[in-house]
């Protein structure tokens, strides 16, 4: 049988000739897209189950542990001096990794980025690359960018593989492709693998047809391409935490590896790792332990792994997230995917309503934080705030903070135009702060809206707001403003008080 090799976005892009585009700002407003999904009951059944699986074995392994709120405080303080001393450790990482070999690269956004993998790649005459699973590679759209270069990049993570395969975007920050069942994977793979016609949706026949066709890769592509979990400034050592050992292959086989990793992505030393693998495990796959954890440090002796070995650090938009003193917390995240899995949001809707590499909580505030907000939609308004993702998080992201001030920052933005200032919600939202901010007009409000509901109101509450508060009642019932509010009793109570004779005084016995 002959192979039938993927046909992806990136392929039809460089056979267009379309230049690369790097991961941008969704193009729908998450609540379109999210009706869309919700219309897809597989695909809801498939989240609910993973979901609520991985969410049970989290709560096991992480209520066995006593310390994990001091564990947590403590990640949570380390990110954050790193990040009051990001350019300094910068400098020293720098310094580390050229000290024992490697090479640093800056780079400025996602066009850098990709510009210098694609020289170093064709510096060495290749034209494959084989790739550990990065989300910053998907940020800055590395696979599109290669192919249009005439370089093809093999996923070699499971579940990117079937992504890939079947040319679609993930949809989880761990497990990219969540919202596939067995059944759908089998196909996936029966369509572009060779050897696959009897191919069952067994785990275990699934993972072998995919070491067969990755195998090949591993042995024959010169060059590896990784992201960074964790790059340590005073040794120079970058970690990778994966579980298949795929990433292994990639960090020993071929004998060029370039590490692409966000700038904020460090830790200082080699000590905080201590507390970053024991959080990172626990939150993302419920693991006590991460299965395979590699730790690089500059080049290898001859025959003993990469002899080159590149570091590639990234801003794309991360000093201007930097400089927001409410929203830089989000640099501060580990990726663990604990605020996916538990947010009810993103439990229905899946990962492709936020048309982001980073969907979820995180996505809600990191994306319009790196495209501006802007260009982001109605992401900051894809969560209910109520609060789970903020628990959950093992390095204390504030998310419901950081989302109330990203909405700050859209309606800012709108009221920087003539059309924003004068949209019905502008004007209705600066009546309503008027009102709110004297007693006097909101008292009148108040007797007004008690004159007015009384058409409104059916047993004892309001089904239906007339105009653009329809939205409202919409999905739930209003209560009508009560007949006596508590500061009318209370003056009507001291009026009352005024008028009876004060009790006599009754002589002491
Ligand atoms: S925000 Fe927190 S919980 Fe969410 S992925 Fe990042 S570290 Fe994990």
């Amino acid at each position: 049988m002959t192979r039938r090799e993927p046909t992806t976005n990136a392929e039809l892009m460089s056979r267009e000739g379309v230049p690369p585009l790097p991961v941008s700002a969704p193009a729908m407003p998450f609540q379109d897209a999210a009706r869309l999904s919700l219309g897809d009951t597989q695909l809801r059944f498939n989240m609910g189950k993973a979901t609520t699986t991985i969410r049970a074995k989290r709560y096991k392994v992480v209520d066995e542990m006593p310390d994990w709120q001091n564990l947590r405080e403590a990640g949570r303080a380390i990110k954050d001096r790193t990040l009051r001393h990001l350019d300094k450790y910068l400098l020293q990482l720098e310094e580390s990794v050229t000290r024992v070999g490697g090479k640093v690269h800056w780079a400025a956004d996602a066009e850098d980025a990709n510009r210098i993998v694609a020289d170093i790649v064709k510096s060495h005459g290749a034209n494959e690359v084989v790739k550990i699973k990065s989300l910053t590679t998907d940020e800055i759209g590395l696979n599109e960018a290669l192919a249009h270069q005439g370089i093809k990049a093999y996923e070699t993570d499971l579940a990117e593989l079937i992504i890939q395969l079947a040319d679609e975007r993930s949809s989880h920050i761990l497990v990219p492709a969540i919202h596939k069942s067995r059944a759908e994977i089998r196909e996936i793979f029966r369509r572009t693998l060779e050897n696959t016609e009897n191919l069952s949706d067994e785990p275990r026949e699934l993972a072998a047809a995919a070491r067969a066709h990755l195998r090949r890769k591993f042995l024959t592509v010169p060059v590896a391409v990784s992201g960074v979990n964790f790059g340590v400034a005073d040794t120079g050592t970058v970690c990778i935490v994966e579980s298949e050992g795929n990433g292994r292959m990639c960090l020993t086989l071929p004998k060029v590896l370039i590490s692409v990793m966000g700038i904020e992505k460090l830790v200082p030393s080699w000590r905080d790792l201590e507390v970053f693998l024991q959080l990172l495990p626990r939150s993302s796959t419920a693991e006590r332990m991460n299965p395979y954890t590699s730790f690089w440090t500059g080049i290898a002796p001859p025959g003993d792994g990469p002899d080159e070995f590149h570091l590639i650090l990234l801003d794309d938009g991360r000093s201007k997230v930097l400089a927001d003193r409410h929203g830089r917390q989000a640099l501060q995240c580990i990726r663990c995917s604990a605020c996916l899995n538990i947010c009810p949001v993103y439990e229905r809707t899946g990962g492709h309503a936020y048309n982001s590499v980073y969907p979820g909580p995180i996505g809600a505030i990191l994306t319009p934080q790196l495209v501006g907000v802007e260009n982001a939609g109605s992401l900051p308004y894809a969560s209910s705030l109520c609060g789970a993702c903020y628990e959950v998080c093992p390095v204390k992201i504030n998310i419901p903070e950081v989302l109330l001030h990203l909405r700050g920052e859209v309606v800012r933005h709108k009221q920087a135009t003539l059309t924003g200032r004068l949209s019905a919600e502008n004007v209705a939202m600066q009546t309503v702060a008027r009102v709110f901010a004297s007693p006097r007009r909101y008292e009148a409000a108040q007797k007004a809206g008690r004159l007015g509901q009384k058409l409104m109101v059916k047993g004892g509450v309001i089904e239906r707001l007339p105009g653009q508060l329809g939205g409202w009642t919409a999905v739930r019932d209003v209560y009508p403003i009560a007949p006596q509010t508590f500061r009318e009793w209370w003056k009507q109570r001291e009026k009352v008080a005024k008028t009876k004779p004060a009790p006599r005084q009754e002589p002491r016995p």
